[in-house]
């Protein structure tokens, strides 16, 4: 990675690790974090807590691919994952003394009673140092559907759940409990969400978003995906920039060689939209949401 990026931004703060569904230690994200140059490292690993959770097409995908253990049917079972790898990080802490180390939690928010009675038990006990709102679930005929499983439907379903995303990430501004939300066009990871007639969806988002004052990344990680762009792409961060939406750079890395990857690339794509609107590392882990 180049000069130019790192010095617009020295933080990565939306990492994944291998007690989830990362390939890397935790202490091997930290040493690669350091060679990049990056100064401060957030480990922010899934906290998905649902009780039909298990019943997801995904489930069984990431029960074969290893990574299973993202998925809780309830708190307890979180906390159980969670607490060890926090402590972790503490030691990290200690050993790292030159590395800002912060523990993050990426939560998929879920607006029952019962699910934010355990999630506030849950900050209680953890408490972490951020919270990363983030929408990778449409609660749709009764149960829950990864936004991966959207692309295998029919199109009146798939818009009846895209309609149901974009309301889901208005409700992640809204709930006004998250440091920032994680990559809000996520369905483009499946071609989904990127014609025309979303456009108003989108204005209404990030309008929503804006009046929130809650930050969004920009996730390299949508360089991945061959479409040329991060989640969010130039369509959406030119609105983001219309209404001055708080921006930063994150690379989702789950994996050492994904740290800082494309951010140069995203960088640049921001110099070209005109965007300067870009919150400090202070600013976002002040930030919390006029809810809490
Ligand atoms: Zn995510
Ligand atoms: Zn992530």
């Amino acid at each position: 990675m180049s000069i130019k990026f790192l010095n617009q931004q020295d933080f990565t703060i939306h990492t994944h690790t291998h007690e989830f569904d990362g390939r890397n230690s935790s202490a091997e994200m930290i040493d690669r974090a350091r060679a990049v140059g990056f100064r401060t490292i957030g480990i922010s690993n899934h906290f998905i807590v649902h009780p039909m959770i298990k019943r997801t097409k995904l489930y069984g995908a990431s029960v074969a691919g290893g990574y299973s253990s993202m998925y809780s049917s309830d708190f307890d079972e979180a906390l159980a994952k969670f607490i060890p790898h926090y402590a972790e990080l503490e030691q990290l802490r200690d050993k790292n003394p030159d590395m800002q180390i912060l523990r993050g939690l990426e939560v998929d928010y879920f607006p029952t009673p019962q699910w934010a009675d355990g999630f506030a038990r849950a900050c209680e006990i953890l408490k972490p140092d951020y919270l990363i709102g983030s929408a990778h679930f449409v609660e749709y005929a009764g149960t829950v559907c990864n936004v991966h499983d959207m692309a295998i439907l029919d199109d009146k379903t798939q818009d009846e759940m895209l309609k149901i995303y974009w309301s889901n990430v208005r409700r992640l501004a809204g709930a006004g409990m998250f440091n920032f939300l994680a990559h809000i066009d996520l369905p483009k990871k499946k071609g989904l969400g990127l014609k025309k007639k979303w456009a108003g969806e989108w204005e209404d988002t990030i309008v929503a978003i804006a009046e929130s004052r809650t930050p969004i990344e920009i996730n390299t990680s949508g360089y991945k995906i061959g479409t040329g762009e991060p989640y969010p792409g130039p369509k959406i961060l030119e609105l983001a920039k219309l209404y001055h939406v708080p921006m930063f750079f994150s690379d989702d890395a789950h994996h050492v060689d994904q740290l800082g990857c494309c951010m140069d690339d995203a960088y640049i794509m921001t110099q070209n939209c005109g965007i300067s609107n870009f919150a400090s590392l202070q600013k976002i882990l002040d930030f919390r949401g006029r809810k809490m």
